[in-house]
């Protein structure tokens, strides 16, 4: 490993005078902890210690300066997990004059990107708070190249899932644990700590019943070309023909279903008759996959080609972002759990351009679930709670709302294994089905948001002391003409001047003469924007004074 880090492509000494003379040097993005990003030259890693230090010297730098509000609560999230106090990012204080006091340190050339990884166990985590805030914020900065080196900081071990760590660039990411390998004391010649979390779409419910965040930044193109970029680093090939659109049924018999199945916790207990089931109604090949069974790439081939992937609610589901646009995510609950609640998986699809269709389906017959009380209470067991407790969960059919993580009713329900009831399965299927839209190709022209009006401009005149006119005119967006749009209609907002509310129309044409509710000697303020296919809003042209 040390190896890596050869001190061959920098130059000890001047790297050691630069410290001495600049020490670090620290600029920031973001108002607050919870949205900063830090680039820092000189940043090092104290491995003893185990703390980031900050060198002062006569010409050192940073930037937000916020004194000891830096502890309030802290500098940056170190993970894209909003706020989390297990995840705060800060560096101790010290004046370049200490260093010779210190053990020499070891310089880092790579530029680094340092980092938590939130739950590298869960696959769903992996994907949501670790990869895609990573891949995101090594593109916002075009030193943070495919030669960057990652730093996980969180403390954990490699775990299940490194190997798709390993994708964001072609050098290892290093382990806390690794830092102390380095030396005492490390200096990373360029980095940028803290995460992206503009990709984030979901919260797990720290503060409030977890659900889709309250202000979702990222589309389903984001994630799919993401997606795209990590198939190609797994060798997996993929074309648009793949994408499921009704309009060329030619390889319909190719189409196949794909059941990703659990094999240790939330079993499907029929999973076979589930399988026969699924591949009569929809007369297509079913295939299942599994974690345990295969490598991650085969699991990635398969789903990248489905027309449908089955699954028990759970991380494993955060595949379906390498499925084809128009394919089908039917996830399953078991007993007590509501599917409106715990949506990580639904919001996903329902990203726009995401273009997956989402069916839920939850089992409602107790008699087919399979409870664990005597489990551990990670897994859902509740052995260890007092009697009266244990029967309240037992009794009830609903979890309530809860916070994460640790609730046991919750634990124990989400832990059920389901014999899924193949009528109501199909019911749901079937139903869902219905509201399936076609998936249009070549979409690209429904994304583009129309340009203002150009020359808004109205003339007024009056009819008699209490009849006026108003005729409002305006040229088309200057985008259009490079455009084909289904529906082109425009929305003018007229406001009596001094009034809190206005009247909104929707027209079709550039022009339209105003007489109702139009009043002589009075001024209007008017508004003209124009909307593509019905919901693609452009921006207001100047406001208009008009005098009548
Ligand atoms: N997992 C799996 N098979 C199982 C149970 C879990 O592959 O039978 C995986 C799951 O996909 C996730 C991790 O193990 O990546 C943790 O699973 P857990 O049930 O704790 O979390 P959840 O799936 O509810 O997010």
């Amino acid at each position: 490993q040390s190896q890596e880090l050869s001190q061959a492509r920098i130059d000890y000494h001047v790297a050691l005078e630069s410290l001495h003379q600049h020490g670090t040097q620290m600029v920031c993005t973001g108002k607050m902890h919870t949205d900063r990003i830090c680039r820092f030259d000189y940043l090092c890693y104290c491995s003893d210690a185990e703390e980031f230090v900050f060198f002062h010297s006569n010409s050192s730098v940073m930037l937000p300066n916020l004194g000891s509000r830096r502890f309030q609560p802290a500098l940056l999230d170190l993970s894209s997990v909003e706020d989390h106090n297990t995840q705060y990012f800060n560096f101790l204080e010290l004046p370049v004059a200490a260093l010779k006091f210190m053990p020499k340190p070891v310089f880092v050339p790579d530029v680094t990107l340092i980092l938590n990884r939130f739950n590298p166990d869960n696959l769903m985590h992996v994907f949501h708070d670790d990869l895609l805030p990573a891949y995101y914020t090594m593109k916002q900065y075009s030193d943070l190249d495919d030669e960057a080196r990652l730093v996980f900081m969180e403390g954990w071990s490699e775990g299940p899932h490194f190997d798709l760590y390993k994708l964001l660039s072609s050098k290892q990411p290093l382990l806390k644990e690794q830092l102390k390998n380095f030396g005492k004391l490390m200096c990373f010649t360029k980095s940028y700590v803290g995460l992206s979390k503009m990709t984030t779409w979901y919260q797990y419910g720290f503060v409030q019943p977890q659900g889709p965040k309250a202000n979702i930044l990222v589309s389903g193109n984001e994630i799919r070309q993401f997606a795209k970029t990590l198939m190609d680093k797994m060798n997996i090939s993929r074309s648009e023909e793949s994408d499921i659109s009704a309009e060329d049924d030619k390889d319909k018999k190719e189409d196949y279903i794909v059941v990703f199945s659990r094999s240790t916790t939330r079993l499907i207990l029929n999973e076979a008759e589930l399988i026969m089931a699924l591949a009569q109604e929809f007369q297509m090949r079913v295939v299942t996959v599994s974690l345990e069974e295969q490598s991650y790439p085969s699991i990635v081939q398969v789903i990248s080609g489905a027309y449908m992937l089955v699954s028990m609610h759970g991380a494993q589901l955060i595949t379906s972002l390498f499925l084809p646009k128009g394919a089908v995510v039917v996830e399953l609950f078991p007993f007590a759990v509501n599917p409106e609640q715990y949506t990580p998986y639904k919001t996903l699809a329902s990203l726009p351009g995401m273009d997956l269709h989402y069916i839920s389906w939850k089992n409602n017959l107790e008699e087919n679930t399979v409870t664990h009380p005597d489990r551990p209470w990670e897994q859902g067991g509740i052995s260890h709670l007092e009697k009266a407790e244990q029967e309240r969960i037992l009794a009830s059919k609903d979890v309530p709302r809860h916070l994460c993580c640790r609730n046991p009713e919750w634990l124990f329900r989400i832990y059920q294994d389901t014999l899924v009831d193949i009528p109501s399965f199909l019911d749901a299927l079937k139903e869902g089905m219905k509201t399936k839209p076609i998936l249009k190709k070549s979409k690209t022209a429904t994304l583009v948001h129309p340009g203002r009006v150009r020359e808004p401009q109205c003339q007024t005149s009056v009819q008699t002391t209490n009849e006026a006119k108003l005729t409002v005119s305006w040229q088309i967006p200057w985008n259009l003409k490079f455009l084909k749009v289904r529906e082109v209609k425009y929305e003018v907002w007229i406001q009596e001047q001094g009034e809190n509310t206005y009247m909104p129309y929707i027209l079709p044409q550039q022009n339209y003469t105003f007489s109702e509710n139009i009043k002589p000697f009075t001024t209007y303020l008017v508004w003209v924007r124009c909307i593509f296919n019905k919901n693609l809003l452009g921006p207001f042209a100047d406001v208009l004074m008009c005098r009548t």
